[in-house]
């Protein structure tokens, strides 16, 4: 099974909820990790099972980050928030680098996320 891990900044939690509503026949097809907030959105308002880790800000961009190093996510959707000052910045740095390091395919904004999930549905359909 695809494993994504998908996180939102606060300003971009309903455009990831919109963006996987619009995707939902996919998603559920994959095992979904998520950061606490984001996940509970996801589940709550999308009805999908999401493996929940702790909040952004309370160090769960790093065990997403942990889980990619240990080969144990496939994609990334990470809508970052360009234009607020996040306090673990640090975190979302380094959760961006390990996605480089291990080259795990990551979208920080809806259009490369919308590429990358045409890209899992390719794969799901065995492309
Ligand atoms: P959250 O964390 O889903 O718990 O809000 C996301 C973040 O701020 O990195």
């Amino acid at each position: 099974m695809l494993k994504v891990a998908l996180i939102a900044h606060d300003k971009k939690k309903l455009d990831l909820a919109m963006f996987v509503k619009e995707w939902k026949e996919v998603f559920e097809k994959c095992e979904l990790f998520a950061t606490r907030t984001t996940g509970k959105i996801i589940e709550e308002k999308i009805g999908l099972k999401v493996n929940k880790l702790k909040s952004g800000p309370y160090g769960g961009d790093l065990q997403i980050g942990a889980l990619i190093v240990n080969g144990e996510i496939d994609f990334v959707v990470f809508l970052r928030d360009p234009l607020t000052a996040q306090p673990h910045e640090p975190d979302v740095s380094a959760l961006l680098r390990v996605c480089d390091v291990h080259n795990i395919p990551l979208a920080t904004n809806l259009s490369t996320a919308e590429g990358l999930v045409l890209e899992i549905k390719r794969k799901l359909e065995g492309g």
